[in-house]
């Protein structure tokens, strides 16, 4: 039961988040053209829309233009659409650089887990402990609304959905007693932590076969592009939404204050004229606001994942949870099987911090990084020696682009009355709506996110007030309220 080193850095994250704050701004740009092939999108007919909409003529006028077609644009659509109003719902399109839903959603660790408690002390101490509470809020929140979602429309096994729990792992001492005092600030703010379950190194080694102790709270993981395809769908039967992938969005100007449709949206493909354009682009937001570029705006930075296969089946390894250690830096899963003697593919990702960067600035996903092809390679079998084989090639290997911040906290709501205005851009952005930098953790928070935007939006198109729900921390918005 003598844990065997594994192959990564350990207690990197302070060095990780000096290092992002020293970032210089990475050249603005477009999304590489020949991404590396995940396993999410390049199994055949996992991404029916891949081309929808990439020829033909784009529509000349739309309300709302969302740019963008990852799970922050197609969840604004979809939010848009469950409240819009039958006489007049609003005309959405959506433009896609590349594929749809090629960026970072289409290339994650398929993890949906909403913080339980992890890192309360430093949102406590950053934001006030009303703010850290609904951090959590809204993660839950998001949770809640997917799944709620999948099981409206019966869509649990078609996008994958696996409820098995999600345990973090702690490598170091450090990071136990960091989660326990997160842990015991929660409890004492009123958290409620009845899921939580603590495991020491020997139930762990007994029921996990790992030798670290651990914490185990709710969590899923699915299959990220087949959730915003049904989410599509569903926007589709509601909205006048139109998709177009192929489509990259090159500027913005403006059609004259006067004018119903303020916008002139510029691709590649033509222009489309709109009122409110929503910024759903992620690490890549600063091509289109260059105020985002640096490390007070959108850091965009390298992922990696590897797909493994196992050695042994399934059952072996004590169970279909979802796993992080070492400060997050790691993630793994075993994706479902079909059968009880099947050997399951494990998706796991991380091994950015053995770069002294770590992958921040990093833009291109057409490329995997060799170092930390590296450490992925050995990370599982160091941890189960008997469960995988040791020098086996992944499945299939890729990266992604993430959007960090430096409060690791999205912006979201209007473009060009936020905390991190102040640059010489002058440009009125009225109308223009931003959700972006989850900092690698989007998939429950971005769906929240999105309704907050299409809530604004839609609060704005009748004239009336928005109000805040009472689950969003305000230190999220661009303009507080
Ligand atoms: C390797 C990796 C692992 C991750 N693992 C997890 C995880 O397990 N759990 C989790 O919660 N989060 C994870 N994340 C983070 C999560 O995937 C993101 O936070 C989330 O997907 C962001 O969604 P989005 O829609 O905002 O951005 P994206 O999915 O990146 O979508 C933005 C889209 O905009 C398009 N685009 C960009 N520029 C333009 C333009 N000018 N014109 C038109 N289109 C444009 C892009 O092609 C892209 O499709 C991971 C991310 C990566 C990269």
């Amino acid at each position: 039961m003598q844990p065997t080193a594994l192959p990564v850095p350990t207690s990197r994250l302070q060095r990780c988040q000096d290092n992002l704050q020293s970032t210089e701004a990475a050249d603005e740009c477009l999304p590489a053209q020949n991404p590396t092939e995940s396993f999410w999108l390049n199994t055949p007919n996992a991404n029916p829309l891949a081309k929808e909409g990439s020829t033909g003529d784009l529509p000349a006028v739309a309300d709302v233009c969302i740019i963008g077609s990852g799970i922050t644009g197609v969840s604004v659509a979809y939010h848009l659409a469950t409240q819009a109003q039958q006489e007049q719902p609003l005309k959405v399109i959506i433009l896609e650089a590349r594929d749809f839903c090629s960026g970072a959603t289409g290339r994650n660790g398929g993890h949906l887990t909403p913080n339980a408690f992890i890192d309360f002390c430093s949102l406590k101490s950053r934001f006030g402990q009303e703010e850290a509470l609904k951090a959590l809020d809204l993660e839950s929140h998001t949770a809640n609304g997917i799944l709620e979602f999948i099981s409206s429309q019966n869509i649990e096994q078609a996008v994958d959905l696996v409820a098995g729990g999600h345990i973090t792992m702690f490598i170091t001492e450090d990071e136990f007693l960091r989660a326990q005092e997160d842990y015991q600030a929660a409890r004492e703010a009123g958290v409620d932590l009845s899921s939580v379950d603590w495991l020491n190194k020997e139930e762990m080694f007994s029921t996990y076969g790992v030798p670290y102790p651990g914490v185990k709270f709710g969590g899923h993981n699915l299959w990220p592009v087949k959730l915003v395809t049904h989410m599509y769908h569903f926007a589709k039967s509601k909205l006048p939404l139109s998709l177009h992938t192929s489509t990259p969005v090159n500027s913005i100007s403006s059609n004259g204050g006067d004018s119903p449709h303020r916008w002139k949206v510029h691709t590649s493909r033509g222009s489309v004229s709109c009122s409110y354009v929503v910024h759903a682009i992620n690490a890549y937001a600063s091509h289109l606001l260059p105020r985002l570029r640096g490390s007070s705006g959108i850091v965009p930075t390298r992922g990696q994942i590897v797909a493994v296969r196992a050695s042994v089946p399934l059952h072996q390894f004590g169970g279909k949870s979802s796993w992080d250690a070492n400060d997050g830096f790691e993630y793994w899963f075993p994706r479902p099987v079909g059968s009880t003697s099947e050997l399951p593919l494990f998706i796991l990702g991380g091994g950015r911090e053995v770069e002294t960067h770590f992958e921040h600035g990093e833009t291109d996903d057409s490329k995997c990084n060799e170092a930390v092809g590296k450490v992925l390679r050995g990370f599982l079998p160091t941890l189960h020696p008997d469960k995988f084989e040791s020098g086996r090639e992944p499945v299939m290997e890729w990266t992604g682009i993430m959007g960090f911040t430096s409060s690791r906290d999205p912006f979201v709501g209007p473009v060009g009355e936020s905390h991190n205005s102040g640059s010489s851009d002058e440009m009125n952005y009225k109308g223009h709506f931003i959700a972006a930098g989850y900092s690698g953790h989007g998939m429950p928070r971005a769906f929240a996110c999105a309704e907050v935007i299409a809530t604004m939006i839609i609060a704005d198109s009748r004239g009336q007030q928005w109000n805040a729900p009472n689950w969003l921390p305000q230190h999220y918005l661009t303009k507080p309220t």
